[in-house]
C-alpha cells in the first residue's frame, strides 16, 4: 500500500514556509492505519520487544496499536507536569528554547528491550530526549519506528547507532 496517497501536507502551517504532514488522514483511514500499523508490528516482532515508549501525543497513536498487537506494554513520555508519579527528566532543545520530557521511574525495567515509536522524525531531538529516559531507567534501545522520516532535516545522524524504520520518506 503506498501510505504516501493519506498523508495531507498542509501548506504554510504551523508558520509560513513550513509544509506540515498531516497524518489525521492517515488515522481516520481504517485501512491505512492498520497497514502501517502492522509494518511496525513486523519489524518489532524480530526486535523481541518488551515494551514500548512513545512521546505525546502523536507517539502514543503509533505506539499503543502496535502494544497491544505484540501484547506488551506502553509507556509514555510526557511534558514535565503531566505525569502523577515520581519521574526522571530530560531537557531538550527546540528551535525557540527549550522543553523537558519526562518518564515513570518504574515505566521500564533495567534491561527491557524497548521499541520507541513516534508520527515523525523531524531533527531528532524529541526521539534523542526520548532515548536518553530509556536509557537512564536502564533499557535497551533494540529499535525506533516513526511513519514519516523528513531525510533533508538529516535527524537520522542525531540517532547513530540506532536501528530505525521509517515507512515514508520526504
Ligand atoms: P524533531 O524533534 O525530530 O525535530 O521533531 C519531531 C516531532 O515534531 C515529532 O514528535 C512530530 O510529531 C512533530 N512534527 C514536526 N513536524 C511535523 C510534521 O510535519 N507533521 C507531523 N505530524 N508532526 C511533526
Amino acid at each position: 500500500m503506498d501510505l504516501k496517497q493519506f498523508v495531507t501536507i498542509v501548506e504554510d502551517w504551523p508558520k509560513p514556509g513550513i509544509k506540515f504532514k498531516d497524518i489525521t488522514t492517515l488515522m481516520d483511514n481504517g485501512d491505512a492505519y492498520r497497514y502501517a500499523t502492522d509494518q511496525i508490528v513486523a519489524y518489532a516482532k524480530d526486535r523481541e520487544i518488551d515494551i514500548i515508549v512513545g512521546p505525546e501525543a502523536r507517539g502514543f497513536i503509533i505506539g499503543c496499536p502496535v502494544a497491544y498487537s505484540l501484547g506488551v506494554g506502553f509507556a509514555p513520555v510526557r511534558k514535565e507536569g503531566k505525569l502523577p508519579r515520581e519521574v526522571v527528566k530530560v531537557n531538550y532543545g527546540l528551535e525557540y528554547g527549550s522543553d523537558v520530557l519526562t518518564i515513570h521511574k518504574d515505566a521500564i525495567k533495567p534491561g527491557q528491550r524497548v521499541l520507541i515509536t513516534d508520527d515523525l522524525l523531524a531533527t531528532g531531538g524529541t526521539i534523542d530526549a526520548t532515548i536518553k529516559l530509556v536509557e537512564e531507567l536502564g533499557g535497551v534501545v533494540a529499535g525506533i519506528a516513526f511513519l514519516i522520516e523528513l531525510t533533508y532535516l538529516d535527524g537520522r545522524d542525531k540517532l547513530d547507532g540506532y536501528d530505525i524504520l521509517t515507512l515514508m520518506q520526504y
